[in-house]
């Protein structure tokens, strides 16, 4: 894709240390109309790039919104906003783990293990897994659970908190790191750049996620005490439903919570 290629031919080194002003590209693309009024939700993808590179990252997200395996979009949304480094925030990328796994039904067991380890409780646990067991559509963002007493606390439906402004420091480090490890590829790269954005915030606890994209079985719990469980089959091929919960504190500021996830920029480092 031309974005990669754009990316693999960058010298590398902190995108920060490269301009004064950053980019955010985000796309969001559904087919059947808008968002809201009748369109279902294809694929959604978010960058933040230096100045030369904002044509590019369109045109590769374009392609994604055109090609998925949910389908091709019909309706396509790009938003291109200036950053200005003094509003933006690091935090390290979460150690990555592996979790084997052949079925489903492994893959859940696995999760619900690595959440208790995690520090979220039995109930708590066992809402998360209500909440995206039982859901009949994707849901556009992640619900958030209190770990303790497992209360919904988002109030926001469907909708839940979406996760936003974030992206790798440095791609060119960032891809030699997890490329060595065989995991390069758009996929677990926006996972583990999202999920360290999480558990970099002030009150999680886990995260819990399976994929919305029918033919990605991989799933993940993230934490801040352990990292980044990568569980290698979470869900069935051709099951189009995915979802996110994020675990915080009992006590969690939910309106200071959400204001970070949904705007304060955050560029990952890999060290
Ligand atoms: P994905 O990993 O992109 O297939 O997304 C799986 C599920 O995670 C989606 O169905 C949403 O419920 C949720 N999700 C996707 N993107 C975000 C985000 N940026 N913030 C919060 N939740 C998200």
């Amino acid at each position: 894709m031309l974005a990669a290629r754009k990316r693999a031919e960058n010298k590398g080194g902190s995108i920060m240390g490269e301009e004064k002003v950053l980019y955010s590209v985000k796309m969001r693309s559904s087919l059947g109309g808008a968002h809201g009024v009748g369109g279902q939700h294809i694929s959604g993808a978010e960058r933040i790039v230096t100045k030369n590179s904002v044509e590019q990252e369109m045109i590769s997200m374009l392609h994604r919104a055109w090609e998925h395996d949910r389908g091709a979009a019909d309706f396509i949304q790009f938003k291109v906003e200036a950053l200005r480094h003094e509003g933006i925030t690091c935090c390290p990328l979460l150690p990555l783990y592996q979790i084997d796994t052949a079925t489903k039904e492994e893959g859940r067991a696995a999760a619900k293990k690595e959440l208790l380890r995690s520090g979220v409780s039995e109930t708590a646990m066992g809402k998360g897994f209500a909440i995206l067991e039982s859901l009949t559509d994707s849901m556009r963002g992640a619900a958030v659970v209190d770990a303790e007493t497992g209360e919904r606390l988002d109030g926001l439906g469907m909708r839940g908190v979406r996760c936003s402004c974030m992206d790798c420091e440095d791609t060119c480090a960032y891809e030699a790191q997890m490329g060595a490890k065989g995991l390069g590829g758009e996929h677990p790269r926006e996972a583990l750049i999202l999920a360290s954005k999480v558990a970099a915030a002030p009150g999680t606890v886990a995260e819990l996620c399976w994929s919305d994209d029918p033919f990605y079985v991989t799933g993940y719990v993230g934490s801040p005490k352990f990292g980044y469980g990568r569980i290698t089959v979470m869900k069935e091929k051709g099951d189009p439903i995915g979802g996110r919960v994020f675990f915080v504190k009992h006590g969690t500021d939910m309106d200071r919570y959400v204001e970070y996830m949904q705007h304060q920029t955050v560029l990952v480092r890999v060290k």
